[in-house]
């Protein structure tokens, strides 16, 4: 785990994408998904990336995940570039059930971890420790389709945690949870995020699920995918949701995305010492 004490100065960031363009193949020539999109992750963010569909959230994400290479610009993690998927990146999606049902929740978890190599004790023994994390202690030995959605969504996490990646990549993936089970993943993820500190690339196309979620959040227009601004949210937890300076971010992230004036850029630099020092909501 990059777990990594708040007094360590970090000199470089985890992950950065500069002037990230992609490019999909059309009948009529290309579609271009993201158009020059940069930013930064630094160890222990829970970055996220918002924005309408169609805006190259999913793109991006696949790029960092090494599964899809830029036409322009280049991806960087701790000082390497991406060309290829990795175990140091791993990703989350919403499709759950890509859980192979004939496996316990506890064999799940250690699947990937034994394909990669690492010996049976050590992987029983950090997929104990991740579902014991995620309140899946007691399930360990269940076959998924006995599980709820929102405990489908924890194996996932706990799975991926396991793997001990430098970057947890999540696309949407409470999305397609009911509106509690959502609340209530995103408590949960918070509560880990404390304890384990792990960095993280979150996707989502909802605002409120971006303030309560992230530390930072990219802003992004769709068609082609570009930044809009950049902002802090680490103020921002599930117990403000609801809170006049929440409803604040919240209109204001609105109107970065969707007002008339359309093309209002907002973006800054990170700091030496990893504190964004970016148009913060005020
Ligand atoms: P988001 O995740 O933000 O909804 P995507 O990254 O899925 O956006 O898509 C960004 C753009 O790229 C969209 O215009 C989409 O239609 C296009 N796109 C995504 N995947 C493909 C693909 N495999 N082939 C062609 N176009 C694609
Ligand atoms: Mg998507």
């Amino acid at each position: 785990m990059n777990v990594l004490p708040f007094q360590v100065i970090q000199n470089e960031p985890l992950l950065r994408a500069h002037g990230v363009t992609i490019e999909y193949p059309a009948p009529q020539g290309t579609v271009r998904a993201t158009h020059e999109v940069s930013f930064e992750v630094w160890r222990g963010d829970r970055f996220v990336l918002l924005g309408p569909s169609g805006c190259g959230k999913s793109t991006l994400l696949k790029a960092v995940g090494g599964f899809i290479a830029p036409r322009a610009g280049s991806l960087v993690l701790d000082g390497k570039p991406i060309h290829k998927p990795g175990p140091d990146r791993i990703v989350v999606f919403q499709e759950f059930d890509q859980l192979p049902p004939w496996k316990t929740v506890r064999q799940n978890v250690m699947f990937p971890l034994l394909a990669g190599g690492t010996s049976r004790k050590e992987a029983d023994a950090r997929a104990r420790h991740w579902l014991a994390k995620v309140g899946l202690g007691r399930f360990e030995d269940a076959y998924p389709h006995t599980l709820s959605g929102g405990m489908k969504a924890r194996v996932a996490i706990a799975r991926a945690l396991a793997m001990q990646p430098e970057i947890l990549l999540m696309d949407e993936p409470f999305a397609a949870l009911d509106a509690l089970t959502r609340r209530r993943m995103q408590e949960e993820l918070q509560a880990l995020w404390e304890e384990a500190r792990f960095t993280m690339l979150f996707v989502t196309h909802s605002i409120e699920e971006a303030l309560v979620v992230g530390n930072r959040i990219l802003l992004l227009s769709p068609h082609p995918g570009r930044v809009r601004a950049e902002i802090n949210s680490h103020q921002f937890g599930l117990h403000s949701a609801g809170s006049p300076e929440f409803q604040t971010a919240t209109n204001r992230i609105h109107h970065l995305l969707f007002g008339p004036e359309g093309g209002a850029v907002e973006h800054g630099h990170a700091n030496d010492a990893g504190v964004a020092a970016k148009a913060v909501l005020s």
